[in-house]
């Protein structure tokens, strides 16, 4: 298939501001593709070159990208530098200069989807010596054939600036519907992605075999599992009333980890299915020497105390996410793993069991005491015993506890009542942290203006509809150094219209692509007719009172693991219950 059909769809994409016609849109462009090549359209919606759990990055900076724009386009750097200056963004730069430039050329041939993916590729996976300089003249070489608005999409693309914001909900939907006209194979596709990880191969196989093959999806060593997630409720008492007799283990506040062991080769993933493996060298030679050949399980690893055996809070065990000095850090700061699930032993596949039979299984191989060494648990019907264990947990430093239903399967990729947490609870804060999406940012009066943001504009994620709700305007929570940061990350994902998949009553001074997720606190949940989260034709939003940032961009999160619409209506019911 021609890049150029690619391009046009893009730019559709781009200017539209309706979620439903985004499906559309991408529905037809995955019906025009060639069932060898889905798989790449895929990862370039997505915005990468291969599943996110392989690593691999293009690694293209923007002063490399001018360099590529430059030499395609026979243009001064000093030009293409200035020209940057005054259009703010890299497509644009390359799309005014590469019509330009073929004007003077002899045709030349039309890219195809292939040849552009292919280059990515290419150009990731140069490296060493030389590097630099043969990334850019890939990319040049891409260009110099490109029509502008192909080369629009292509330098966005390189510097992780594709602004179309899409989301794997909304290609699962695009997929279904070019596969037999309506989202009626989103729930196996959706199985299928959870089990592996990789959208690309779901869809080629989607494709190219049909639904049957779908249906045959496994659990397959050294490709990651989507990670199933917990519930909240407000008390112990809620918790048994939902699932009745339970088991209820620590809740460890460090990085979850998936650790897959294949013959001697061992893979860390992390919660959104990042390749960590580098990072943990003391967890990798523990996996190791694990007896099984072939292992999948998981656990929250945290930095603890040599001299006193005490954990570390989640500040210090972060330190540990680092790219450089790796060795040195794991030496300061070793960590612990507490093993909670069992995933898969030498070819049997564990996550269609239950709970209890995943649990007896983990007891056997992990032992107390030892680096990875199972979570501390109790089995009870009794909420007074889930209380006890709970303050005992809490008074240990620890963020509370997670019930789990005795008889349940693991449920990859999905949050449901399976897991439920319990955590400690602030006096007249809401119990727990809200995740939410930027959508756009105010610029700000006063001492704010001189940074040229006051507030962000945030939204929580209305699954069902799949698309971001406004709950709140922050303003506060940042240092005046994070507000320069966040500016100027936030200007690199601006776009002109309100992006297609937010809805919004609010209009922000510059909308962005919703892309970052940010934590916030906030004192209470409140209604209010000025945010769309929750709203209907009869009644009022949600919105956050006194909303704060706790933390700076959650990169380990992606858009749709914000809060969603659902979870903050309960949250809200639940203010009223204590
Ligand atoms: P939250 O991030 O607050 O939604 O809580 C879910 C997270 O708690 C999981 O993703 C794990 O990283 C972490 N966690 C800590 N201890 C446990 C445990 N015993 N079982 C499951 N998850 C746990």
């Amino acid at each position: 298939m021609k890049f150029a059909i690619v391009a046009e769809h893009f730019e559709k994409l781009e200017e539209t501001t309706k979620r439903l016609e985004m499906f559309e849109i991408l529905s037809q462009l995955f019906k025009k593709t060639p069932h060898s090549d889905i798989d790449k359209l895929i990862y370039i919606c997505q915005e990468r070159i291969k599943p996110a759990y392989e690593g691999i990055e293009i690694g293209m900076a923007e002063r490399m990208l001018e360099k590529a724009i430059a030499r395609a386009t026979g243009t001064d750097i000093k030009k293409v530098k200035e020209l940057y200056k005054k259009k703010g963004d890299l497509g644009l730069v390359a799309e005014a200069l590469s019509g330009k430039f073929k004007n003077k050329l002899i045709k030349p041939k039309e890219l195809t989807l292939a040849e552009v993916y292919d280059g990515f590729l290419k150009t990731a996976k140069v490296s060493g010596v030389g590097a630099v300089d043969q990334k850019i003249s890939i990319i040049a070489g891409l260009l110099s054939r490109a029509n502008p608005k192909e080369a629009k999409y292509i330098a966005r693309f390189v510097i992780g600036r594709l602004r179309l914001g899409i989301g794997d909900p909304t290609i699962m939907d695009s997929l279904s519907k070019a596969k037999i006209g309506d989202r009626g194979l989103r729930e196996k596709i959706e199985r299928a992605y959870n089990l592996c990880s990789d959208l690309g191969f779901v869809a080629k196989t989607l494709f190219e075999k049909g639904e049957k093959a779908l249906d045959k999806f496994k659990v397959t060593p050294g490709k990651p599992i989507r990670m199933a997630l917990a519930e909240r409720l407000p008390s112990s008492k809620d918790i048994i009333k939902k699932i009745g007799k339970c088991a209820v283990e620590a809740k460890y506040d460090g990085f979850r980890l998936q650790c897959h062991k294949v013959g001697n080769k061992v893979f860390l993933f992390s919660r959104n299915l990042e390749n960590m493996t580098h990072m943990f060298p003391e967890i990798v030679s523990e996996v190791k020497k694990l007896r099984q050949k072939n292992i999948i399980f998981e656990g929250e690893a945290l930095a603890y105390n040599d001299a006193t055996g005490e954990l570390y809070p989640f500040q210090v065990t972060i330190t540990r996410k680092r790219k450089y000095e790796i060795e040195k850090i794991a030496e300061e700061l070793p960590l612990r793993m507490f093993v909670f699930d069992l995933l898969y032993v030498n070819g049997k596949d564990f996550t269609p069991e239950k709970y209890i039979t995943r649990r007896k299984k983990l007891e056997s191989i992990f032992k107390k005491g030892e680096i990875l060494q199972p979570s501390a648990m109790i089995v009870t019907d009794d909420p007074k015993e889930m209380e006890k264990f709970f303050e005992q947990e809490v008074s240990a430093g620890l963020e509370g506890v997670m019930a789990k239903r005795l008889d349940a399967p693991y449920s990859a990729g999905a949050r449901n009542y399976n897991w439920i947490k319990l955590k400690r609870s602030y006096r007249g804060e809401l119990s727990d942290t809200i995740d939410v999406v930027i959508v756009g940012y105010l610029k700000g009066r006063g001492m704010r203006a001189k940074f040229g943001i006051g507030a962000i504009l945030v939204a929580v994620y209305d699954k069902k509809e799949d698309v971001f709700k406004t709950i709140a305007k922050v303003g506060s929570g940042f240092s005046e150094k994070q507000w320069v940061e966040l500016r100027e990350m936030l200007d690199k994902i601006a776009i002109k219209h309100r992006p297609a998949r937010v809805d919004s009553e609010i209009k922000p001074d510059v909308w962005v692509e919703p892309k970052y997720v940010i934590t916030v606190r906030a004192d209470e949940i409140t209604r209010s007719p000025l945010h769309t989260a929750g709203k209907t034709e009869k009644e009022m939003g949600y919105a956050l009172r006194f909303p704060r940032a706790v933390e700076f961009i959650r990169f380990d999160k992606t858009p749709e693991d914000a809060n969603t619409v659902n979870e903050i209506k309960k949250m809200y019911k639940m203010q009223f219950e204590h």
